[in-house]
């Protein structure tokens, strides 16, 4: 589908504004599966339903907005991920894209690893029985106590992000008479995101080892020969919302460059190589991702061929998907509160939730799609601006979509493909409560994350 700035035929205003907007479906009511979880559909009376449950029943139940998960859908996702990549590689899903014990317990379940970036997310995996040495520690600024616990816990591994860290967690280590597993995150200058991928990137960022002027190898040189280390391989990651492999490509050809100067210079083969994550999901019906499938065949072929070409033993891959498996799973539910059509313009649709419940929009300028929920419509399209509750005029959460000319205060809309980073950014900004994670599966649900209350707001405030 094309995306233009005036799309053809007159809708709802006679001259559209400028915008990066997909004309509206023939059918506003169709849920298109490529952003829909995939048990969403709509029962006899047009109610949207996910796990069998209408979105009605979902909001009397437990109010709006609420972020409605569908967990048949993340467990085929995870698995899909597993079985793609098989018992050669491993795949650890990122937490911080949402981690609660519920999908920790899914993840064990399902076979897949964890990606933790904080003592908290540490915490929460240890908490839900994940084992330790499933769970690889990342982040750039590990702190002293988070270190600690990571190797006290038995983390499978740590991903070294500097110098001083790869010190800190050798010492750590070696006090506490353990040899700690690591990898060595590097920066290889390339950067992805979306369609296009830039080779040449400037390793201008805050994350891991540059590659390029030798720092990298000095790193490995480093802790090669620290008795708390035992060093498993490089990591390397790359970017978000990826649709192109080639990124990857370029990323495997420089870091098995480096694995052929480790081994030239040091006579030992790393093991591991990790190609992050950062795969893309469909937010709207103009994106199309691969197949998990797809993404291990490919991977799998660019690392081999690498590994060919330097003569090298093929090392075991590892991935950090975290959107692409979360993200398309969840859907955020409003209701309606005010309906503000400017003349010419847009209309201006106000749901009890913004940026407090999904801050991507206005800190990435995402892009989102929306559906009418509690009913359907065959009322003419109207160009809508989704906005929140907030004291903010760039709290969007959509910032342009067709809704149903009709659309009234009380109909419920629900924002698809918000199980990535929606839950794990909310915020508390206006004293906002954060919504709950509803957990949908076979006509039933349960709360996994509940909804905030304001004695959850006042307990923090000591007076
Ligand atoms: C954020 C992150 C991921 C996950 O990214 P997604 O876009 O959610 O797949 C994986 N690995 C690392 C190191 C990250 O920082």
């Amino acid at each position: 589908m094309s995306r233009s700035a005036h799309p053809a035929g007159p809708r709802h205003a006679d001259v559209l504004p400028e915008g990066h907007y997909t004309a509206p479906a023939d059918d506003l009511n169709a849920l298109d599966p490529k952003v829909w979880a995939h048990t969403v559909g709509r029962d006899a009376d047009g109610v949207v339903t996910v796990g069998g449950i209408a979105v009605t029943q979902l909001a009397e139940e437990y109010g709006t907005p609420a972020y409605i998960l569908d967990e048949a859908d993340f467990r085929d996702r995870a698995r899909a991920w597993r079985t793609a990549f098989g018992t050669d590689a491993d795949v650890f899903y990122a937490g911080k894209a949402f981690l609660s014990r519920a999908v920790v317990r899914w993840l064990d379940e399902e076979g897949l690893n964890l990606d933790v970036c904080s003592g908290g997310e540490l915490a929460t995996a240890l908490s839900a029985g994940m084992p330790a040495e499933r769970i690889a520690f990342h982040g750039n600024n590990k702190s002293p106590e988070e270190i600690e616990r990571a190797v006290r816990a038995g983390v499978g591994r740590i991903v070294l992000d500097s110098f001083q860290e790869i010190v800190r967690v050798a010492h750590t280590a070696e006090s506490l008479g353990k040899r700690q597993r690591v990898q060595i995150r590097v920066t290889v200058g390339v950067e992805a995101h979306t369609h296009e991928f830039i080779a040449t990137a400037h390793e201008d960022q805050k994350f891991g080892i540059p590659l390029a002027d030798g720092q990298a190898a000095e790193a490995v040189r480093r802790a090669l020969q620290l008795d708390g280390l035992d060093v498993i391989g490089i990591h390397s990651h790359i970017g978000s919302q990826i649709f192109d492999m080639s990124g990857f490509e370029v990323a495997a050809h420089r870091v098995v460059g480096l694995l052929k100067d480790v081994r030239d210079e040091h006579g030992v083969e790393l093991a591991e190589i990790d190609l992050g994550g950062g795969l893309g999901i469909a937010y709207t019906s103009d994106d199309d991702p691969r197949e998990p499938h797809e993404i291990a065949k490919a991977l799998s072929e660019i690392v081999t061929r690498e590994c060919e070409g330097a003569r090298l033993r093929t090392p075991r891959i590892s991935v950090e998907p975290g959107r692409a498996i979360v993200g398309p799973t969840a859907f955020t539910l409003y209701e309606v509160g005010t309906v503000k059509p400017l003349e010419g313009l847009r209309t201006y649709v106000s749901v009890d939730g913004g940026m407090s419940d999904n801050i991507r929009t206005a800190l990435y300028d995402a892009e989102y799609s929306v559906a009418l929920a509690s009913r359907t419509s065959d009322a003419e399209p109207m160009l809508v601006r989704v906005v929140g509750k907030h004291c903010e005029s760039g709290d969007i959460v959509v910032k342009d979509a067709f809704l149903p000319g009709d659309l009234a205060p009380g109909d419920l809309i629900a924002v698809p493909a918000t199980g990535a980073y929606c839950r794990s950014m909310a915020s508390n900004y206006n004293h906002a409560m954060r919504p709950p994670v509803v957990a949908v599966r076979d006509g039933a649900a349960r709360v996994i994350v509940r909804r905030e209350t304001e004695e959850d707001l006042l307990r923090l405030d000591v007076g």
